[in-house]
């Protein structure tokens, strides 16, 4: 029997993932299928429910529903217990598990796709909302020389480093302490580009040559990533790269099989002009 896969969102209208994991699914010849399922906002539980009771194997979740999926589950990984949320979710004998793939993914880009190495680097995180929780895990793994945190709600940022007090790499604060300290990566985890906002980043945060990272995606040069483009970023990147990397870390933890990932990226890349 054909094994069912899917998404669980509200809105999900632009979704990249059935493209991603369809194709994932044909060229690792995996016999399984992948669907959208735009819960209503207070349903997200009966709709797992009643894609557990016909046999559905495993999802993804996005906005709003990756801290609900979170309190769904009967087991928790480290990192989704770190980042308290929750994008990937597998069947296993009947207990729900649950995973969060966000920032191993982005972590996965940065230094295998655009080859930047995080380790010795000195790292800016912007935001602690779920995003920003689900980096920091898998960034500190990598060994950064710095990594920063700064949040426009400054307890936010505090709140999140504290879990990891004891690491000396970690410093967390608001945008008003980065003075004139300069970055190698830059990286905004905040959702600001969605609205064509920024983050209140010093220009000076920049270091020339660094690589500057916007965790949105499909918006072209968002004001952040344009920035960091006047002040000498070698690279730019949005977040298409993490969404496949994310997609196929799910893909080897529901089928025991890791696919390749350029072709999607490449193909679903929108150029940064
Ligand atoms: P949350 O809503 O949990 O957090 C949003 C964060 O952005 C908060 O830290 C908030 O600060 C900050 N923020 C919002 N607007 C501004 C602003 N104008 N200036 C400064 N800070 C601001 O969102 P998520 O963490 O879940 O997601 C963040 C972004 O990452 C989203 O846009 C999402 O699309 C993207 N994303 C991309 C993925 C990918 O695969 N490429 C995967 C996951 C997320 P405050 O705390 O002060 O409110």
């Amino acid at each position: 029997m054909t094994d069912r896969y899917a998404l669980f969102g509200h809105p999900l209208g632009h979704s990249k993932s059935p493209l991603i994991h369809g194709t994932f699914a044909r060229e690792c010849h995996q016999d399984m299928t992948y669907e959208l399922i735009e819960a209503p906002h207070d349903q997200f539980a009966q709709a797992v429910s009643a894609f557990r009771a016909s046999g559905g194997r495993g999802a993804n979740v996005t906005m709003p529903f990756k801290l609900e999926a979170f309190a769904l589950a009967d087991e928790r990984s480290e990192r989704a217990r770190v980042a308290c949320a929750v994008n990937a979710l597998k069947l296993v004998e009947g207990r729900l598990h649950a995973e969060n793939f966000d920032g191993v993914g982005l972590v996965r880009d940065i230094e295998a796709n655009l080859a930047c190495p995080l380790a010795g680097k000195r790292v800016l995180l912007m935001g602690a909302g779920g995003a920003a929780r689900g980096a920091l895990l898998p960034i500190l793994a990598t060994r950064p020389a710095l990594l920063v945190i700064a949040n426009r709600t400054i307890p936010k940022a505090h709140a999140i480093a504290e879990s990891f007090r004891t690491d000396n790499a970690l410093v967390a604060g608001g945008y008003d302490d980065l003075g004139a300290a300069t970055f190698d990566v830059v990286i905004n985890a905040t959702s600001a580009s969605m609205r064509g906002e920024m983050p209140p980043v010093p220009a000076t945060a920049f270091a020339a040559g660094c690589v500057a990272y916007d965790l949105v995606y499909g918006r072209e040069l968002t004001p952040f990533l344009r920035l960091a483009r006047e002040r000498g970023a070698r690279r730019l990147a949005d977040g298409v790269g993490m969404l496949v990397e994310q997609a196929a870390e799910a893909f080897l933890w529901w089928r025991g099989v890791r696919p390749a990932t350029a072709t999607v990226i490449a193909a679903i890349t929108v150029p940064l002009t």
